[in-house]
């Protein structure tokens, strides 16, 4: 399929990742993992845009620190992008991975954007038959949470 797949460690990815938006936003973003690998079965590249969709979705509706948490657990994977930014409002979780969609066009005027991210994103981890789910509070932030079968 359209997948190209390699052995990586995720530790590694996500530091280097939060690293480069690091250096571009001089936003504070920590990784959190017990492991010092997680090895991962998948598409480097499409995992490194991931990151990179949720990390810029963080540092656009937050504005202080971000957290990364990388750990594995009976051959699941679990990657979670957490920021104490604006929220979501509950009732607009259902369409926020179709393509297009922002929410509120007032708000999302001042911070840009397509509106792509998300389906993006929920592309990616279909594609590695993964799952994606958002946890929100208006005005308290956002966690999303993906989990990848480690071995594709
Ligand atoms: P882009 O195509 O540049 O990513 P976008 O951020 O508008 O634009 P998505 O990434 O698909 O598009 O996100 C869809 C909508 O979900 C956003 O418009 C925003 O309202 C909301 N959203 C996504 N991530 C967050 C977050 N971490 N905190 C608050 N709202 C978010």
């Amino acid at each position: 399929d359209w997948l190209n797949i390699e052995s990586f460690n995720l530790v590694q990815l996500a530091d280097e990742t939060a690293d480069m938006l690091h250096l571009t936003f001089q936003r504070m973003i920590r990784v959190h993992t017990g492991k010092q690998d997680v090895l991962l079965n998948g598409d480097k590249d499409k995992i490194r845009q991931l990151l990179v969709i949720l990390l810029d979705n963080a540092i656009k509706y937050s504005k202080d620190a971000i957290d990364i948490t990388l750990s594995v657990n009976k051959g699941i994977v679990r990657l979670s992008v957490s920021d104490k930014g604006i929220g979501i409002p509950e009732d607009e979780m259902p369409n926020l991975f179709e393509r297009f969609y922002r929410v509120d066009g007032a708000r999302s005027r001042a911070t840009g954007g397509a509106g792509l991210g998300l389906s993006i994103a929920k592309r990616i981890v279909d594609l590695h038959e993964g799952k994606i789910d958002v946890f929100s509070k208006p005005e308290q932030g956002t966690t999303i949470s993906v989990a990848l079968p480690q071995k594709k």
